[in-house]
């Protein structure tokens, strides 16, 4: 398996490229924006070579992609079932506050249940919704990793002051993830990659 990194938009969210290397098949998280060098990546992995699009919540800073995205390699789109409005409420998706222009996205192909399973190729993810940030995000699992969102940040967390947000939400849910099994690599929606046990220990919010 392999993980790539792209920072996309204005507000540098991190788009990930999760690819199973055993069947090269893709899952795109968080297509924030989309570019010509977004575009030249995913051509690289292959059009045709995307199982999921994965939308760890519904801001527009992580999804505003999507549509392009959608159209270059026909994925699934998949959100936690709770977020799923917001993608058609350009209040609830802050892009008419963030950006002046409001702008829906499209319907998502799959709405995802807490604990629900898929498959990347051979690979099983699982679904945790994490509430706190939105009303709907959550995290997707596999084997040692964690896409976190706007959930989970090193030494931090997401902000809870936007529409459906809740600190008391957001604290059960990083006590969750705190509360999974050994350790996990974090590839959070904004800034560095991390570890659960370094924020087990150093993140004043877990
Ligand atoms: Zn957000």
């Amino acid at each position: 398996m392999s993980v790539k990194r792209i920072t996309v938009g204005e507000l540098g969210t991190n788009c990930y490229i999760y690819c199973d290397d055993a069947t090269g098949r893709c899952a795109i998280i968080d297509p924030g924006d989309f570019d010509d060098y977004l575009q030249s990546v995913i051509e690289k992995y292959g059009t045709d070579k995307f199982d999921y699009i994965l939308l760890t919540h519904c801001h527009f800073d992580h999804v505003a992609g999507v549509s392009s995205v959608k159209e270059l390699t026909g994925a699934k789109i998949g959100i936690f079932l709770t977020d799923a409005p917001g993608l058609r409420d350009m209040f609830v998706n802050l892009s008419a506050p963030f950006t002046g222009r409001g702008e829906v996205y499209p319907k998502p192909d799959v709405e995802f249940a807490d604990r629900e399973k898929f498959k990347v190729g051979e690979t099983e993810f699982t679904v945790m919704h994490t509430p706190g940030h939105t009303v709907g995000s959550c995290c997707f699992i596999t084997d040692g990793i964690i896409f976190s969102g706007d959930t989970l940040f090193h030494m931090s967390a997401g902000r809870t002051d936007f529409p459906g947000g809740s600190m008391t939400e957001l604290r059960n849910s990083l006590r969750r993830l705190a509360e999974l099994e050994g350790n996990y690599k974090v590839y959070p929606g904004h800034e560095d990659t991390t570890s659960l046990s370094y924020e087990r220990l150093y993140n004043m919010y877990m």
